[in-house]
C-alpha cells in the first residue's frame, strides 16, 4: 500500500482527516515521492478576514487552527519514511464519523445523485438513506449537508427570484387563479390567493359545502395558510383553494372569503360553510356569504374536548372514559 494511502485510512480509523498539504518529488532525477499532510481543521477561522462570513447568521466555523503535521518521504520504492512534524490536535476526535462533515463529504457522483432527487421533490430523509444503500460503507452525511445542497439547487431552479417572486411567477406560468395586494408602503406581500384551474372547475360543479381551515407557524414567513375544501356528493374532498393572510383578522378572513367567492358566479352561493372556532373567521362569513348556513367542524370540537378533558382528568382516566362510552355506545347499536 503507498504511504500517503495508509495515511489517509489510519487517520480515519482514529477519527480525524488527513489532507495533503504540499506535494513534492524528493529530488530532480528520481521517481520518489514526499508530501506534506496536515489536519482539515488547520487554518484559521474565516471570519476573521471573511467579509462574506460576517454577513451571514447562524454559521460556525469548524476550523480551530490546527497545528498537526506530518511528512511522508519515499526512500526506497514502497518504502516510506514518516516523520511526525507536530503530534498533537488541539481538538477532540471525531467518534462517530455518521453525520460528520469531513468524513461524509459528497463526491461529484453523489452531488449529481442529491440534485437529481431534489428536483424529484424526494425528502431529505429519503436521499439520506438513498445514499447509504449506494455506498453502505461510507458514513452517513447529516441532514443539514443534504438541507445546504438542496436550497442551492432550488436557488438554482428559481433564477435569481426570491421565494415569494418564485411563487408568484409558476402561478402565472401554470395559469392559477391568483390574487395578491401588498402593503403600500414597505411593498411587503400581505394577502395571497390561488387556486388550480382544475379546482376552479370542480368547485364550479359542487360547490355546496365549503370546508375552511387555517393552519398556523407551518412556514418560514409565520403566515397562516387559509386552506378551501370542497366535497363532492360521493363524499371525497377537493382542495379549492389556499391562501395566505397576515393576520388572522376579520379583514384578512373577509379578502379570502370574497376571492373565494369570485370563483363563481354572484347567484351560486355554497349551502354550508363548514370551519372550525377561528373568531376572525366566523365574523368575516355572514358579511360576505349572507344567505349560506355555517357549521362548526365536530372533529374541531372533538379535538378541543379532548385537550380539555387531557388537562383535567390526565390521560388514564380519559382513556377508560372513552373506551366506557365506545362498549356503551356498542351495546346500544346492538341491542
Ligand atoms: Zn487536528
Amino acid at each position: 500500500m503507498e504511504g500517503f494511502t495508509w495515511a489517509f485510512e489510519t487517520g480515519l480509523k482514529l477519527g480525524f482527516g488527513v489532507k495533503r498539504a504540499s506535494n513534492k518529488r524528493v529530488g530532480r532525477h528520481t521517481s520518489l515521492k514526499q508530501d506534506y499532510f496536515a489536519c482539515p481543521m488547520g487554518g484559521r477561522c474565516p471570519v476573521n478576514n471573511d467579509a462574506d462570513a460576517l454577513m451571514r447568521a447562524n454559521t460556525v466555523t469548524a476550523w480551530c487552527n490546527c497545528k498537526f503535521q506530518m511528512k511522508i518521504v519515499e526512500i526506497q520504492e514502497n518504502k516510506w519514511n514518516f516523520v511526525m512534524l507536530f503530534g498533537f490536535h488541539n481538538h477532540a476526535l471525531t467518534l462517530y464519523c455518521d453525520g460528520d462533515r469531513y468524513f461524509a463529504k459528497f463526491d461529484e457522483e453523489e452531488l449529481a445523485y442529491i440534485d437529481a432527487q431534489v428536483r424529484a421533490h424526494v425528502r431529505p430523509a429519503i436521499i439520506s438513506a438513498g445514499l447509504h444503500q449506494r455506498n453502505p460503507e461510507k458514513s452517513r452525511p447529516n441532514r443539514r449537508q443534504i438541507y445546504n445542497r438542496s436550497q442551492k439547487v432550488r436557488a438554482e431552479e428559481r433564477d435569481g427570484r426570491n421565494p415569494v417572486q418564485h411563487m408568484i411567477a409558476l402561478a402565472v406560468q401554470h395559469k392559477y387563479v391568483h390574487y395578491w395586494v401588498t402593503d403600500r408602503e414597505t411593498e411587503e406581500l400581505t394577502h395571497v390567493f390561488m387556486a388550480h384551474p382544475e379546482a376552479v372547475k370542480m368547485f364550479r360543479s359542487y360547490y355546496y359545502v365549503v370546508l375552511i381551515n387555517s393552519t398556523y407557524k407551518t412556514n418560514l414567513y409565520r403566515l397562516p395558510l387559509v386552506e378551501m375544501v370542497g366535497v363532492t356528493p360521493v363524499g371525497k374532498t377537493f382542495v379549492i383553494a389556499y391562501a395566505l393572510v397576515t393576520h388572522e383578522s376579520e379583514d384578512g378572513y373577509r379578502w379570502v372569503l370574497q376571492k373565494r367567492k369570485a370563483l363563481l358566479n354572484d347567484v351560486v352561493q355554497p349551502n354550508v360553510i363548514v370551519t372550525d372556532c377561528e373568531q376572525g373567521l366566523l365574523n368575516a362569513i355572514p358579511t360576505v356569504f349572507p344567505e349560506s348556513s355555517h357549521l362548526l367542524c365536530l372533529w374541531h370540537i372533538y379535538a378541543n374536548v379532548e385537550m380539555r378533558a387531557l388537562h383535567i382528568t390526565g390521560r388514564d382516566s380519559w382513556d377508560k372514559f372513552i373506551t366506557c362510552n365506545l362498549f356503551k355506545a356498542v351495546v346500544e347499536a346492538e341491542t
